[in-house]
């Protein structure tokens, strides 16, 4: 059995005794951690349970309170550990627990098993009552936080913006921030409030849709205004530009890399098997150096260290900007979009509009647990006879042709397969979805 998915712990109800037990085992291997939350209604339930295994085992406990993923991220680098108690952009009911490294990285999968393995083996060890941990409540990591990443960001316009919360802890952040580099700012859903009220929040078309009317009113008159809207725990964020219409996740990392690129003079930047074709083609005017690697943000800060690589991003709305931090940072990326705006001396819609458009379609297909790897072994010793292509296999399977690809991986949350096809035209697009269905439910 596995605690750990692929971000982390994160489940519906999470029971406290799992929190107690990741915590005691935590306690097993570090001295000194910090720990944070977002809004959640059973955030404080949580936390109580982790600090409690903790302090059983002799850790000393600094609490940091309701604070973005981003703030703890950057916290953890004077501790052994930091921990987050958060379930992003999954609805309320749910909660999680999510472990970084000093250097503000996520923990990697080698990492979790380890404490997987304390709490299966139920290898704990307690201190004495005259070792038991302590927890010291620290409110400055906010303010340390704001200022760091005032230094890094350089912005003299004053611009307008929308900055949607969705009521999580990028409430006690965000909208400050942006006041701080002279924005006019509109803060939406920006008190904490863990059962969402205003929206829930995954930041897409559905759950945006108030706010992108707002926005889209706002400028009928002046034309200013474009929106940053933050997930559960704000280490994403998606864009609303001036027609108040989501910025497509895959042509702003486009115009975003692109930036980044001219503007630190480095070539190479990191992005996920799942991003658009755009990207390359894009980026490929520009010398800049595309890698890809699994799904996920613990793959991509891999990466960017690996390839000293200064931009990582991931179509879901996840940058990790690694001039700065190695936390994926949702709002850090907000600024930076203003940063690019101004250094462009373009609209957010201009600049979107530079990127080439292609059909995307996605479909997922049941598959039990049990039968995914026997899917996917099919899948790609079969496939190259359907795509004359050897695919790709950094993470599922994908084939890159002339005028698209399709990607088949199996989920890892969820008992699908899923498919996702990009083509030059619709009829490109649907050729390559048809033939990858066949694919998949011949081998299922
Ligand atoms: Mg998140």
């Amino acid at each position: 059995m596995r605690l750990f998915g692929t971000s982390g712990i994160r489940m519906k109800n999470l029971n406290p005794e799992i929190a107690y037990k990741v915590g005691f085992a935590i306690s097993q291997r570090a001295k000194e951690v910090v720990i944070g939350r977002d809004t959640r209604t059973t955030g404080n339930l949580i936390k109580s349970a982790l600090i409690t295994g903790l302090l059983n085992g002799g850790v000393t406990v600094t609490d940091i309170g309701i604070v973005p993923t981003p703030t703890l991220g950057f916290s953890s680098r004077n501790y052994d550990l930091g921990i987050m108690i958060t379930a992003s952009h999954n609805p309320p009911e749910y909660n999680g627990i999510k472990l970084f490294n000093r250097d503000g990285t996520a923990y990697r999968p080698e990492q979790e098993k380890y404490i997987e393995e304390i709490i299966f083996n139920k290898n704990f060890k307690r201190v004495d009552w005259n070792s038991v941990g302590e927890v010291w409540d620290d409110d400055t990591s906010i303010r340390k936080y704001r200022e760091y990443i005032l230094k890094h960001v350089n912005i003299n316009k004053e611009f307008n913006v929308v900055v949607d919360c969705a009521n999580s802890s990028g409430s006690v952040v965000s909208p400050y921030l942006f006041t701080d580099i002279g924005a006019h700012v509109i803060s939406l859903n920006a008190h904490i409030d863990g059962r969402f009220i205003g929206r829930m929040p995954e930041p897409n078309e559905r759950n945006l849709n108030h706010t992108m009317r707002m926005i889209k009113g706002l400028n009928e008159k002046n034309g200013k205004y474009i929106g940053i809207a933050h997930d559960g725990d704000a280490d994403r964020m998606i864009a609303i530009d001036e027609k108040g219409r989501l910025a497509d996740f895959d042509k702003i990392l486009a115009v975003f890399s692109r930036y980044i690129v001219e503007k630190s003079g480095k070539k190479t930047i990191v992005t996920t098997v799942d991003a658009s074709m755009s990207i390359d083609e894009y980026l490929g005017d520009f010398n800049v150096k595309v890698i890809r690697t699994k799904v996920g943000d613990v793959a991509v800060s891999e990466a960017l260290c690996k390839y000293d690589a200064i931009f990582g991003g991931e179509p879901s709305g996840t940058w990790i900007h690694r001039d700065v931090h190695l936390t994926p940072d949702g709002i850090l990326s907000g600024l930076r979009i203003l940063e690019m705006m101004e250094y462009y001396n373009k609209r957010l819609h201009a600049l979107i509009e530079e990127v080439p458009s292609y059909v995307n379609l996605r479909e997922k297909i049941k598959c039990n647990e049990d039968k995914k790897s026997s899917v996917m072994k099919y899948v790609i010793e079969n496939g190259e006879k359907i795509y004359n292509v050897v695919p790709e296999t950094i993470d599922g399977a994908r084939f890159n042709l002339e005028d698209g690809w399709v990607l088949i991986r199996p989920s890892g949350t969820e008992p699908y397969i899923r498919i996702r096809v990009e083509g030059r035209n619709k009829n490109i697009a649907k050729d390559l979805l048809e033939r990858g269905l066949k694919l998949i439910k011949k081998a299922l």
